[in-house]
């Protein structure tokens, strides 16, 4: 199952700044705030492809970032094959990389492999990385199917993650 996360302060981490890109891995983080919000994780037939609750979770960081000044874009990873950061093909790694670095800081939404994936191809020098979410354990949950083709997840428990279970 997915990791489960907490969000953390970005709007702190962008003081004095005017741009950021947003880098969201559409898998954990996902998940995480569909089981939060009590929402489908995918309604096919609405949305497709695109988790409502993560899309409009992130339209809301934005709107926050937007009101402190800051100028924000999504890096968008629509394809299914493109939705976990930490298995990004070479070719997506490449894109993001040619718009990142216009960018004042990149704000990622996904774990430190996520967020590694980021640093290998910014310049740290140039453009900021920022941790919009922290791990706070893994997700046990059911995968409950629903018609007209929605997917959620029940029953979730959040397994922390201890030196002892490594
Ligand atoms: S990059 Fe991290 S958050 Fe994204 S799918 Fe992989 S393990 Fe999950």
């Amino acid at each position: 199952m997915p990791i489960h996360f907490v969000d953390l302060d970005v709007l702190s981490e962008v003081s004095g700044l005017s741009s950021a890109l947003i880098v969201p891995c559409n898998m954990c983080p996902a998940a995480t705030i569909a089981i939060r919000e009590k929402k489908p994780f995918l309604q096919l037939f609405r949305s497709f492809l695109k988790s409502a609750p993560f899309d409009q979770y992130i339209k809301s960081l934005q709107s926050r970032l937007k009101e402190k000044g800051i100028d924000t874009k999504i890096f968008r990873s629509d394809f299914i094959h493109q939705w976990f950061m930490c298995m990004w093909s070479s070719g997506h790694r490449k894109k993001l990389q040619r718009y990142a670095n216009s960018y004042d800081a990149v704000i990622v939404l996904g774990c430190d492999s996520a967020t590694q994936t980021v640093r290998d191809l910014v310049n740290p020098a140039e453009v900021k990385v920022i941790e919009g979410m922290k791990i706070s354990g893994i997700m046990n949950a059911e995968l409950k199917f629903q018609l007209p083709g929605n997917i959620s997840f029940r029953n979730c428990k959040i397994i922390p993650i201890s030196p002892q279970n490594k």
